[in-house]
């Protein structure tokens, strides 16, 4: 799938993302992101039209409004062809810490399921009987080990975090990640959305400077959901691959390869794509 662009190097390729070098430079990446969507494991044969400028366009718009917190955007450091400026982001390349900071205020899908089994999340003891889509008082740190591709990641307590990074470097992810999450919480629902989850990823400058990384807060890395619907009741309600995923449920045993999207399914989820971003960035 990917293709090649003047004056710069394949790096490597993701789920729904090219990595690329400038030649000649290795202090710099290109982070392109693709039409293609993924669900349940699986890359779906029909890509999603503009979703990849969206969540560009959304990361780009929320790194403008996290001033407080260095991120990799690395954008005029060299010229980034034109056929993919829109999904593209020319970023510096750091030493990527090997865990996903995930942060939460409502407790649903993978988190909801460890805390049925064993009444915590990634080791963050939680009161009992809370039902799927709760809301906590405070959003919580949930790390998770990153896994090499292919593997699912790994929720790991706050104290594995430290033997991996460092004391002072935990410490730094998991109170950046919750300053963050506050600021974007907020800002979100002024918009009537709901940030119920994220994951966030951080790496080392050259300077050792922790710096904030990826994509963020995009419907990827996300939970987003509308507001009002989740104050009358309705949860999960949200703007991201559900509408796929809905669909997917209803009309594929879960064996071999998915069916392809019918246009109408395609379309809402352009749709949904778009009304989010609109909705935070307007
Ligand atoms: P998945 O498809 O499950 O997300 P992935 O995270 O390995 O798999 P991508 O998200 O497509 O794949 O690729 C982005 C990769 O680039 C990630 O491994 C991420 O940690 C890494 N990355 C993001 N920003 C930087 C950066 N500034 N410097 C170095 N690596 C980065
Ligand atoms: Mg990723």
């Amino acid at each position: 799938m990917s293709t090649t662009l003047p004056g710069f190097e394949f790096v490597t390729a993701g789920k729904v993302r090219d990595l690329y070098a400038p030649t000649g430079r290795d202090d710099l990446l290109l982070l392109v992101a693709n039409d293609r969507v993924s669900a349940f494991d699986q890359v779906l044969s029909r890509p999603i039209p503009g979703r990849a400028a969206l969540l560009t366009a959304l990361t780009r718009w929320w790194f403008g409004h996290l001033p407080d917190v260095p991120n990799h955007l690395a954008d005029d450091a060299v010229p980034v062809p034109p056929e993919v400026a829109d999904r593209a982001m020319l970023v510096r390349r750091l030493s990527m810490h090997p865990v996903e900071c995930v942060v939460r205020q409502v407790v649903t899908g993978s988190g909801y399921q460890e805390y049925r089994r064993v009444g915590s999340i990634s080791g963050v003891p939680l009161p009992e009987g809370l039902q799927d889509g709760d809301r906590l008082p405070e959003p919580i740190f949930t790390p998770a080990y990153k896994a090499e591709l292919g593997a699912h990641d790994e929720n790991i307590p706050f104290e594995q975090v430290v033997d991996l990074v460092g004391a002072r470097t935990a410490e730094a992810l998991r109170d950046t990640s919750l300053a963050i999450f506050r600021t974007a919480a907020a800002v979100a629902n002024a918009k009537g959305v709901l940030l119920a989850d994220t994951k966030f990823e951080f790496g080392d400058d050259e300077h050792g400077v922790l710096t904030l990384g990826d994509e963020v807060l995009t419907p990827d890395s996300s939970r987003y959901w509308d507001a009002a619907a989740y104050a009358e009741g309705r949860r999960g309600v949200s703007f991201d691959k559900q509408i796929i995923r809905d669909w997917l449920s209803a009309h594929w045993d879960g064996h071999g390869t998915a069916p392809d999207l019918p246009d109408e399914v395609v379309e809402r989820t352009a749709n949904r794509y778009r009304e989010l971003v609109d909705r935070i960035t307007g």
